[in-house]
């Protein structure tokens, strides 16, 4: 596995608040990171520092194996869409592109230009303006720019807020395809529903710290399907649980209700509840939601 980029203790302040706090995170190439917070949980902060857009307080930062010092040189390595893509809202696709290219010192023929558009499913827009595009199409616009000099690692900061269910599937499908051509990409999102398998990891940030990493395989385990049982007596419940062998994975909620995972035979079960002289005023299956798991790691609701 190949490291991309390795923080230590990473921390921003802004005098006494610090909106970044000893963040410690490893990205390994491929894989297309989530990091994922509500507004004002540092996301951007995190990422305008690895950009080397702005210095840490305190901590370390190494990408492609060097330590980025005071004074970063100008990484064609990395690719960056931070805040609302900036571009000149009166010029084509192909003129904007071929404007970032010269300001960077690329050299970029009209046939590469046209490949580039053509990955990012912008090369039929011909001579409509920017301003003109839908916002996804802006995005997307926004994603080819920081795709020049062919970076290995891209970040991105919000490329799908916004998006209808259509741009949040195009954008999906370009971020997967790039990272199959071995890209690593970190974009952010503060809707963890959002990012959910448009990511194989998740960095999950909360005031500024990490409170959470998981890969996508963990968050799914997250969102598992359960059988919900709720009876008058919960005590009665969990005892009669607690003495069922068949029974091998449950818990009892805060409430007093039972969640169930992976019961071969739902027949059998209530039978044996009812044998217990436990009555179900509420026999159901349901999923964990995503949105809930969120929120018991973020806190609120
Ligand atoms: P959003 O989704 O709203 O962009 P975020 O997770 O990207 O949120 P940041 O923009 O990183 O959050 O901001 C983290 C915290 O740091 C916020 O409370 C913000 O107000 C604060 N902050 C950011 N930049 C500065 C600054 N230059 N001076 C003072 N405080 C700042």
């Amino acid at each position: 596995m190949v490291t991309i980029l390795e923080t230590e203790d990473l921390t921003k302040a802004y005098g006494n608040f610090r909106a970044l706090d000893q963040v410690t995170v490893r990205l390994e190439q491929g894989e297309i990171y989530g990091l994922i917070g509500r507004n004002g949980a540092g996301k951007t902060t995190f990422m305008r520092l690895i950009a080397g857009l702005s210095f840490p307080t305190k901590g370390k930062i190494r990408l492609f194996g060097q330590m980025v010092g005071k004074k970063p040189a100008a990484n064609q390595k990395i690719g960056v869409m931070i805040e609302n893509p900036a571009f000149i809202h009166q010029l084509t696709a192909k003129e904007v592109l071929c404007y970032f290219a010269k300001m960077r010192g690329l050299v970029y023929s009209d046939v590469q230009l046209n490949e580039l558009l053509t990955k990012v499913h912008l090369a039929d827009t011909g001579k409509k303006k920017a301003q003109q595009f839908s916002l996804g199409m802006k995005q997307r616009l926004g994603i080819a720019i920081a795709l020049l000099g062919d970076p290995a690692f891209l970040v991105l900061d919000e490329p799908i807020n916004g998006l209808d269910p259509q741009g949040v599937v195009e954008i999906r499908e370009l971020l997967r395809l790039l990272a199959t051509e071995g890209k690593t990409i970190l974009l952010s999102s503060h809707n963890l529903p959002e990012l959910y398998q448009v990511a194989t990891q998740y960095i999950i940030l909360n005031q500024g710290k990490v409170v959470k990493q998981l890969s996508l395989s963990e968050l799914e385990k997250q969102t598992r399907q359960y059988l919900r049982v709720a009876t008058n007596q919960p005590q009665r419940l969990a005892q009669v649980l607690s003495e069922t062998a068949m029974i091998g994975n449950y818990e009892i909620t805060r409430n007093g209700e039972a969640k169930l995972f992976q019961v071969k035979s739902k027949e059998k079960l209530l039978k044996q509840l009812i044998a217990g002289d436990v009555w179900p005023t509420t026999f159901v299956e349901q999923e964990e939601s995503l949105e809930n798991y969120y929120f018991s790691l973020i806190g609120g609701s």
